[in-house]
């Protein structure tokens, strides 16, 4: 089966007659004594049929949570105290915050450290003898690129558990499991929901036993996501091929029109995907005018939805420490007519621009 088809034909529970196409919204706090399911922190029907899913697509055993970030910690949860962590210096700000907090706090080793994600020799040197290589790819927002598959290699050759951040790329570009990780990491609130009206994470490991422990640390933990949550990114996850597919072909586009225009120098497109970022000549003044003067495009954070989205990402101090450039603006590509958007930004652009 493809991936396509798997999103759209998985997780609709069993296939006797009268039963409804889509699993029902189960909002129950508690059930009928003496089934599988005794009380609402243990499993859910419409999460179950949201891991089915997302698991086929990644090739691994999926666990949901209620964020990205959930997702991230129950997964530092699985390592001993004092672990050290290994994670790129350009990750998700959100990310190294958590592990930065874990570390001062003691509950991480202080030796923990952030590399450089594209110096393969020098992440797999720094990754020696940590518990848990952690990867994204590409990285948000400068766009870096990792070779996924070296890093996973060459941490299984040195017993690193390995794990991926897939959220830019979706299980359509990229298949971390099949390049050697451990555990896939989606912030599933950005493309695999799609719609920008849920906030929900996912982890998807390839040993069944992590995914139990990973089961057995939300129950305990409690932090649970709502089944209204589950079914919306159920529904967004249907489309996700024809949107994926849409969002990168456009963004394919923008970044080669960005990359002509004067007042951009330079693009920041890994050739795949429907994110791009662009450094526009000038300091953060200039690139805000650009967020300040977009019609249809929308100013806001976040990423992944149908809508295009614009963000000056160096306004945020976890992003400035990391260099992001001050006139970097990162785009969510949605799936709006490629003429429009490009209409859009090239007359922000132009607007923006210093009179020359
Ligand atoms: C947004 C994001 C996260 C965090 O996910 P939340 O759902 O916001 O908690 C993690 N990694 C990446 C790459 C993200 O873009």
């Amino acid at each position: 089966m493809e991936r396509s088809t798997m999103a759209v034909a998985l997780g609709r529970g069993t296939a006797r007659p009268g039963e409804p196409v889509n699993v029902p919204l189960v909002l129950s706090s508690t059930y009928r004594a003496g089934g599988p399911v005794g009380y609402a922190r243990e499993d859910n029907a419409v999460w179950s049929a949201f891991e089915e899913v997302v698991g086929a697509l990644e090739g691994g055993h999926a666990v949901v949570f209620p964020s990205g970030l959930a997702a991230v910690r129950a997964l530092l949860e699985l390592l001993p105290v004092d672990a050290r962590v290994v994670m790129p210096s350009g990750a998700y700000s959100g990310t190294r915050r958590l592990v930065a907090d874990l570390m001062a706090r003691g509950r991480l080793s202080p030796s923990s450290s952030f590399v450089d994600v594209r110096d393969t020799d020098g992440v797999l040197r720094d990754a020696s003898g940590a518990a848990l290589l952690f990867v994204e790819s590409p990285t948000n927002p400068m766009m870096d690129v990792a070779d996924v598959g070296a890093l996973c290699a060459g941490a299984r050759d040195m017993d690193v558990m390995c794990a991926v951040d897939n959220t830019f790329a979706t299980p359509l570009v990229q298949r971390p499991l099949e390049l050697g990780a451990d555990v896939v990491v989606h912030s599933a609130t950005k493309l695999l929901s799609g719609h920008s009206d849920v906030v929900l994470g996912v982890l998807v490991a390839r040993s069944p036993d992590t995914a139990a422990e990973l089961r057995r640390l939300r129950e305990e933990h409690g932090a649970v996501p709502g089944p209204v949550e589950a079914f919306l990114a159920l529904r967004g996850l249907r489309t996700l091929a024809v949107r994926v597919e849409r969002a990168s072909s456009t963004a394919a586009v923008l970044a080669a029109r960005c990359a002509e225009h004067p007042y951009v120098e330079r693009v920041r497109y890994p050739g795949f995907g429907s994110m791009l970022s662009l450094v526009v000549r000038g300091d953060a003044v200039a690139a805000d005018r650009v967020c300040e003067r977009v019609r249809l495009i929308t100013p806001a954070t976040s990423l992944g939805g149908v809508e295009t989205l614009i963000e000056r990402r160096a306004k945020y101090a976890g992003d400035a420490e990391a260099g992001v450039p001050p006139s970097l603006l990162r785009v969510s590509v949605g799936l709006e007519d490629v003429e429009d958007l490009w209409g859009d930004l090239r007359d922000a652009l132009d607007e923006a621009a210093p009179a020359r």
